[in-house]
């Protein structure tokens, strides 16, 4: 749903701008340093980028889904770690505080997520729990009106930032899977929770991840999101948009792979003319481009039925599956296209490359995303 074509219209055109003059010009910077530029993050808090998708009366711009997945496909274009830094506010590190959060929880972090001031974590995966996410072991006990955290969590996404984590913690020992599992709202400087190293990553450079750790961390009983024993209904439903929220980049980052190939196509001459009249290179080009246009067919209609409140379980899953393959294919391409300087580090497909590689692994597998499909429809086929 567009709720004011017009502003959404001025929207796209400025992030547009934005991502063209100030994101892709300043890509290797960000490869080089591993760091997203001050003066970047900053322009993004002007924006009011970090409160995107939050709530208006909490300061955020509350996009739609059909309104979210078109600002994603556009800052898809440019490195997918620009748009890391404020994927986690306006996804999967909000997504249960605005859906579960009491009026105090909200008034307490929304304002300060939505400007940017404070910066958004999603714990939920362990060292021995990722797809199998349900299987959490870290645990938080209750003890009189606190509950104390101890275990540790895996690859969180800008974890070395964040002020504040959604962490999913085992609070039913007896109840099995995702049935014992709350979730808590912790603040970084909460004695007990302590950041490992950062990790080493085969692209996204400057999008950072790292374990975090409880080590009999206290936190209040108000610190608890949504009802006990509750928390992995919070964190599925927010894998449903974040989903949709991913799909949406890797199909912009489709678009600006097929950009870059169709250019270097078009400039590139062998056997006297450029390779772009070879009917094997406009072969690639085509399969590209409508890959990407199916994509973002599939994309634009599990928003708007998201929109108007429908189940969208499997048609998150579909657009995750179907636009993050498509993108490593097209990336596959691109990098083909380009010949021997696709492999070249200076080329932007090369990096693209390893970059829309993630696309396919966090926020459920492609694996993960044909069992929640293949599973919803045997359900249905049983009545
Ligand atoms: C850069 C990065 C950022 C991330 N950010 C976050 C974050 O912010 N918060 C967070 O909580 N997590 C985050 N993750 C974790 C991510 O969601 C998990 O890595 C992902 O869900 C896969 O889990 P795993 O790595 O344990 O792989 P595994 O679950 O061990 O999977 C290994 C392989 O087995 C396959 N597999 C597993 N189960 C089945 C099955 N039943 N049937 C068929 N195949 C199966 C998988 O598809 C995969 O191919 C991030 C990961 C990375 C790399």
């Amino acid at each position: 749903m567009i709720r004011d074509q017009d502003m959404l219209d001025s929207l796209l055109a400025t992030l547009e701008r934005f991502v063209r003059e100030d994101l892709i010009p300043r890509e290797l910077e960000l490869v080089e340093t591993g760091v997203i530029p001050e003066d970047i993050a900053s322009a993004m808090r002007d924006m009011g980028l970090f409160g995107l998708t939050l709530p208006e009366e909490f300061g955020g711009m509350g996009l739609t889904m059909e309104e979210e997945v078109n600002v994603a496909f556009v800052l898809g274009r440019t490195s997918p770690a620009f748009r890391s830094l404020i994927g986690t506010n306006n996804g999967i590190g909000t997504l249960g505080l605005v859906s579960q959060g009491t009026l105090e929880q909200k008034q307490k972090y929304l304002p300060k997520l939505a400007s940017g001031e404070l910066i958004a974590s999603f714990a939920l995966t362990e060292p021995s729990a990722g797809s199998d996410s349900g299987s959490v072991k870290t645990r938080a006990d209750k003890q009189g009106d606190y509950y104390v955290l101890n275990g540790s969590k895996r690859f969180i996404t800008n974890a070395p930032h964040a002020g504040l984590f959604t962490v999913f913690a085992r609070t039913d020992q007896s109840k099995p899977g995702g049935n014992g599992v709350s979730a808590f709202l912790v603040e970084r400087n909460t004695p007990g929770l302590s950041l490992g190293a950062i990790d080493k990553k085969m692209g996204q450079a400057g999008s950072v991840t790292c374990d975090v750790i409880f080590e009999n961390c206290r936190v209040p009983a108000s610190a608890l999101l949504g009802k006990e024993n509750e928390g992995f209904k919070i964190a599925m439903k927010t894998l449903d948009r974040g989903r949709l929220h991913i799909s949406a980049v890797a199909t912009g980052a489709a678009d600006r792979l097929i950009d870059e190939a169709l250019r270097f196509a078009a400039d590139r001459k062998q056997f006297g003319e450029p390779i772009a009249n070879f009917q094997l290179i406009q072969a690639m080009l085509a399969d590209s481009k409508t890959e990407a246009y199916a994509a973002r067919c599939m994309i634009l209609d599990a928003a708007r039925k998201r929109d108007e409140g429908r189940d969208i379980t499997v048609e998150a899953s579909a657009s995750k599956l179907f636009a993050t393959e498509m993108v490593g294919r097209v990336a596959d391409r691109a990098v083909q296209i380009h010949g021997g300087s696709g492999y070249i580090q200076e080329y932007a497909v090369e990096r693209f490359y390893r970059d829309v590689r993630l696309f396919r692994l966090y926020e459920g597998t492609s694996q993960i995303q044909q069992i929640v499909i293949a599973k919803r429809m045997l359900k249905d086929l049983q009545g």
